[in-house]
C-alpha cells in the first residue's frame, strides 16, 4: 500500500458510520457482523468495469458511486432481506484526481445513507488500466423469510415494480448522442433498488419466487422459470411504463422491445398466490410504488408473450442486438 493510499483509506475510514451491528469496522484485518437470533446472513458481489459496464463519458462520478451501491443492494431487496454492511474495493485510474477521488466516494457514501448500510471495509489499489470497483454487500433476512427464485408454482401470478424499459431507452438515447431528461438520467445512471418492497413480501409472506431485473425481463424471467421448473404467459398490455416511455413509443413504436429485453431496471419481479392479489394492491397504494400485475405461471416450460388480441409475440432480436453492440462498442 502506497501511503496515498494509506491516506484515503483514513479518509474513507473517518466517513463511515458505525453501527451495533457491525462489531468490527475498517481499519483491521476483517470486518464482523453480528447476526441476530435467527437470520441468516446473505451475501452479494457486483464487478462495475469501466467500459464493460460504465463509461466516464456518460455518467458522472458521484452517480457512479450511488449506482455502484443500488445495483448491489437491489440482488439483497430481490431475496426479501435488509441490507446492513458493503465491502467496496476499487482500483483507481493512476490519472484520477483526488477531485475525482472524492466524487466518487461521495456518491458512495450517499448511496449507502439512501439505504442505512454501513461501509465495513474494502481495498483500494491504484489501477494502471481502467477504473474497476467490486462491491460486496450483506444483509439478514429471518430464517423462515428468504425468497428464492426456485418457488414459483403454476397458476401462481406475475408481478412486477415500478416501470419498465427507462433505463435500457436512455442508453439508446446515450448511443446515439441525444440528452436525457431528468427523469431517464435518474432512471439509468441512478436507479434505486427497491430494498424496502423486498422486505415487505418477505416479512408478510406474499412472494413464492423472486429476483430483480438487471438483465431484462425476457431474459431474468427464464432466469427464475428454469429455477423454478415451470413456464409463464405474459400479457404485453399489462406491462408498466413511464408516461416518458409511452410518449417515446409515440415516435417510435420499435422501442417497445426495450420494455422487454432492455437491462437494468431493477425492479423487483416476482411471484405470488391468486391470494394475495388485494394485499399486493394495498402494498402498492402503502409504498407509493406501483406493483403490477403481468402474467401468470404456467406448467411451461417456455415463456410466452401475448397481445392484447391473444396473438403471441416474439420481441425482435435486433433489442438483443442492440444491447449487444452497445457491450462490444464500450468494450473497446
Ligand atoms: P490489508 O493490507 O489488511 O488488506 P488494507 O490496508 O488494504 O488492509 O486496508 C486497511 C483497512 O481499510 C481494512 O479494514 C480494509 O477493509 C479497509 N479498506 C481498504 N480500502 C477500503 C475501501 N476502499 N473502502 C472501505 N474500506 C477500505
Ligand atoms: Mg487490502
Amino acid at each position: 500500500m502506497r501511503v496515498g493510499e494509506c491516506e484515503l483509506i483514513d479518509k474513507i475510514r473517518r466517513r463511515a458510520r458505525v453501527g451495533a451491528e457491525l462489531s468490527l469496522g475498517i481499519g483491521d484485518d476483517c470486518s464482523s457482523i453480528v447476526v441476530p437470533p435467527s437470520h441468516e446472513l446473505l451475501t452479494s458481489t457486483d464487478l462495475l468495469l469501466e467500459g464493460v459496464h460504465f463509461r466516464l463519458d456518460w455518467t458522472d462520478l458521484h452517480s457512479l458511486g450511488i449506482k455502484s451501491v443500488a445495483v448491489n443492494v437491489s440482488d439483497l431487496a430481490a431475496m426479501g432481506a435488509r441490507p446492513v454492511s458493503l465491502h467496496l474495493a476499487v482500483g483507481l485510474p493512476v490519472d484520477f484526481s483526488d477531485r475525482q477521488v472524492e466524487q466518487f466516494l461521495d456518491g458512495v457514501f450517499a448511496g449507502l445513507d439512501r439505504y442505512g448500510v454501513l461501509l465495513a471495509g474494502g481495498d483500494t489499489c491504484r489501477s494502471k488500466g481502467p477504473l474497476v470497483i467490486s462491491v460486496t454487500v450483506q444483509g439478514f433476512c429471518h430464517r423462515n423469510q428468504l425468497i428464492t427464485r426456485d418457488g414459483a408454482g403454476v397458476g401462481d401470478e406475475l408481478w412486477v415494480s415500478g416501470t419498465l424499459g427507462d433505463s435500457g431507452l436512455a442508453l439508446s438515447f446515450l448511443q446515439s448522442k441525444q440528452p436525457l431528461s431528468a427523469f431517464l438520467a435518474e432512471r439509468h445512471h441512478r436507479p434505486e433498488a427497491r430494498t424496502l418492497l423486498g422486505q415487505q413480501l418477505a416479512i408478510q409472506g406474499l412472494a413464492t419466487a423472486m429476483l430483480d431485473l438487471s438483465d431484462g425481463l425476457s431474459g431474468d424471467l427464464r432466469h427464475l422459470l428454469k429455477a423454478s421448473g415451470v413456464g409463464a404467459a405474459v400479457e404485453l398490455e399489462r406491462l408498466p411504463l413511464s408516461k416518458e416511455f409511452r410518449a417515446e413509443l409515440q415516435r417510435d413504436p420499435g422501442l417497445f422491445d426495450l420494455a422487454i429485453c432492455g437491462g437494468e431496471d431493477y425492479e423487483l419481479l416476482f411471484t405470488a398466490g391468486p391470494e394475495m392479489r388485494p394485499t399486493l394492491e394495498r402494498l402498492s397504494v402503502e409504498m407509493n410504488l406501483p406493483l403490477q400485475r403481468i402474467g401468470e405461471i404456467t406448467a411451461g416450460p417456455e415463456l410466452q408473450f401475448y397481445t392484447a388480441d391473444g396473438l403471441s409475440y416474439q420481441p425482435q432480436i435486433s433489442a438483443f442486438d442492440h444491447f449487444e453492440s452497445t457491450k462490444e462498442r464500450s468494450r473497446e
